[in-house]
Parts: structure tokens; sequence; C-alpha cells
């Protein structure tokens, strides 16, 4: 019987993506007002900037990942001094844009009905800033007291604790294959793939199922539940 689900948030319940690119144009807007030399930089460079730190901070709490890649855009330009203000403006832009997929708020209300919800992510999306407010019965997120990211044991041993029943009876959806499909199966969850982009489903994969949105969720925990 499975009495708790508990979502992934970036990419798996918000757009997240959409939202970067929004938070880099912006910053992209202010480098060139603050020194037209700026033109020559593009957002293939500040996106570029993400991917050259992100292999040795991937540990690290994201939103220092995101400092670090602004520190080397505005570096591109001379504009070091106005790391901070960039950095906030980045900030602000990609809260205000992230939003919940559209099939998301109608599922989470169905599910409600007869489960327990759960948010965990190892990002900064914080639910009440991504326009999720109240959704959940609970929210874990790395870096709160030390917890390690997403692969990490430790990380669902917080969503255990957190939803207080066995992980038997939790199912974690998600995006990533890695983090929310082997991970949660090896904590001894359920795992449900959420596959958006129709992405060819990597060989041995755990998944318990696979659904391309949160709409066939209700059927499919139905289902395993039954099983
Ligand atoms: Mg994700």
């Amino acid at each position: 019987m499975l009495t708790h689900i508990v979502f992934d948030a970036d990419e798996t319940l918000l757009d997240l993506r959409s939202a970067v690119t929004g938070g880099l144009e912006a910053v992209l807007g202010r480098m060139r007002q603050l020194d037209p030399a700026a033109a020559e930089v593009t957002l293939g460079d500040l996106e570029s900037d993400w991917d050259a730190v992100f292999d040795g901070m991937s540990a690290a709490p994201v939103a220092e990942i995101r400092r670090a890649a602004l520190t080397r855009s505005v570096a591109r330009a001379g504009l070091d001094e106005h790391l901070d203000a960039i950095a906030d403006l980045f900030f602000e832009r990609r809260y205000a844009l992230t939003r919940p997929f559209p099939d998301v708020l109608p599922a989470l209300a169905t599910l409600r009905r007869h489960h327990t919800l759960g948010f965990a992510t190892n990002g900064n999306s914080r639910a009440e800033r991504c326009g999720l407010a109240g959704e959940f019965a609970f929210e874990v997120y790395a870096h709160e007291d030390g917890l390690p990211k997403k692969p990490a044991p430790e990380f669902f041993g917080a969503v255990v604790a957190a939803a207080g029943v066995a992980p038997d009876r939790i199912v974690h959806v998600g995006d990533s294959p890695a983090h929310d499909v082997v991970a949660a199966r090896r904590a001894g969850h359920r795992a449900v793939w959420l596959n958006r982009a129709g992405l060819p489903r990597p060989a041995d994969l755990p998944a318990d199922a696979e659904i391309a949105t949160v709409t066939e969720l209700a059927a499919v925990v139905a289902e395993l539940s039954a099983g």
C-alpha cells in the first residue's frame, strides 16, 4: 500500500529551464547596459559558464554553483565589481519565472485526496517561491542541516523521516534516472520515472513505471498499490 508520493522539483514539477534562460537573459541585458563591450557576450557563453564550473562543484549548494558561473560571466566583460548586483538580479528573475508545468496543480489536487504529498529537491527551488506554496505535507531540501544531495542515501533517509512511514510506503517521482529512480529504489521506495521529453529509456532502469505527464500518476500509483 503506497501512502506517500514524493516529488522531485526541477524539471519534474517546475519548468526550471525556461526560468534559468530568462534569468540569464536579464543578466546579459544588465551587462550590456553597464558596458557596451558586453555586446559580444552571448547567452551561450553564460550557459557554458555553468557547464564549466558544474562538474567541480556538483555536490555544492546550487546557489553557490550559480554564483561561481556568474563570476565567470561578469569577468567576460570586466564587470567583476557588479557580481553581487547581477547575482541578485539573476535569482530575482529565476524565481519570478519558475512556475509549475501546466499539468501539475490539477494532478496534485487529485492525488492529495488519497495520498500524502511531499517535495524533495537537490536544488534551490523553494516551493513557496515557485508557485507551489501549501501544496505539500513536507518538504526536504539538500543542504539544510548539512543534508547531502541525492543520490546520497542520507537524503532519502530524511525523506523517510519527514514522511514518518516505512520506505516501501513511499513512491518517488522524478525526471532524473540516477537520482529519482536508481537512488530511490536503492532506498527502498517505489520509483516512477517522469519522462516529459520522450527520451529513450536508459538500459536497466529499475523504474516501477514511466509516465510522460503527472496527470498519468494517479492511475499508475493505484496500479502499483494494488500490485
Ligand atoms: Mg529534476
